[in-house]
């Protein structure tokens, strides 16, 4: 994961490593190879500029030119930079309500089927939650089978109604079939297209506003990289949502949605995905994949 962006840290801060002392220079030097990283990593711009800014600060307010490991203190300001940059403290998901109910939002191949899964079985998993998965893909008939075989897969009840073109009211309608069945969790499954167009908005705003989610996740494959910060803004600006998942992190993403997306939004990472089986579901910790990305 983050193989690249690892690699060029690692020998920004390498050079510092070897000094005993070190000048301004060395570490304005090593700011301007940790800029180069982030930007190779298709981190924005300014995102990188910030950072580098704040690890400069930091770096002169904590003395880093008199201290006797100058390389030490400068990967721990990094990283505790780059943890702040992702998200800082871990925030779950929010399962207060009876049913918790949790929308899934996101363009179309981005994951949402999949997590939506993987959410439900790791719920599942927990014993305390009964969840019901939702389909309320109304254009691809596919959408629907996909989501029974991933129900069937995990032993996890699907709601569908196939002849029904409104996806307002078969989520109601899923809700509904919750509360009458026991489930304590209900994870709505909606329809993505391949870019934000308005009628996509119109309608999971139309959900949004029908349902009144405890939850509202939105989904984004972490290879497309700084576009997958710019569909997150477009979702954020309809649907405020809770928080992102970050999919497809063990494909050969170089990190820039993973680093960018948090200050672009102001909403955590709260799970990533690692991978197609139902099993590949991590919460995401900024810190851990700090200290992986720094090694
Ligand atoms: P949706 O259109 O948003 O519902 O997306 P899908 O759930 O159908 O996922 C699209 C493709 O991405 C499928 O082939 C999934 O198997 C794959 N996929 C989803 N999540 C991951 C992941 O975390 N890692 C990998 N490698 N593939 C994933």
């Amino acid at each position: 994961m983050f193989n690249n962006l690892s690699d060029k840290l690692d020998k920004a801060l390498h050079v510092l490593k070897g000094h005993g002392s070190i000048t301004e220079v060395n570490v304005a030097e090593t700011l301007k190879e940790v800029r180069r990283a982030l930007l190779d990593a298709d981190v924005n711009f300014k995102i990188a500029k910030d950072f580098t800014n704040r690890v400069k600060e930091k770096a002169l307010g904590q003395d880093v030119l008199t201290t006797l490991q100058p390389g030490q203190l400068m990967v721990k300001i990094v990283k505790d930079e780059l943890t702040e940059l992702m998200g800082g403290d871990v925030e779950g998901i929010n399962l207060s309500g009876t049913p918790s109910i949790i929308l899934m939002s996101g363009l179309q191949g981005s994951g949402k089927t999949t997590f939506s899964g993987k959410l439900a079985n790791y719920l599942k998993n927990k014993k305390t939650k009964k969840p019901l998965l939702v389909a309320c893909d109304v254009y691809r008939p596919a959408a629907i089978d996909q989501l029974h075989v991933v129900g069937d897969q995990i032993g996890v009840e699907v709601f569908s109604d196939r002849g029904n073109t409104d996806p307002v009211a078969i989520s109601q309608a899923g809700i509904a079939h919750a509360k009458a069945n026991g489930h304590n969790v209900v994870i709505i499954d909606t329809a993505g297209r391949l870019a934000v167009d308005e009628a996509m908005m119109t309608e999971i705003s139309n959900i949004h506003k029908a349902i009144s989610p405890q939850e509202t996740l939105f989904v984004v494959d972490s290879m497309t990289g700084q576009d997958a910060v710019n569909t997150a803004k477009s979702f954020n600006d309809v649907l405020n949502f809770d928080g992102v998942i970050l999919t497809k992190l063990d494909g050969d993403t170089r990190g820039g949605a993973a680093i960018s997306i948090k200050s672009v939004v102001n909403k955590p990472i709260k799970f990533i995905g690692t991978g197609e089986k139902m099993e590949a579901i991590d919460v995401f910790y900024p810190s851990r994949m700090a200290d992986r990305i720094l090694g």
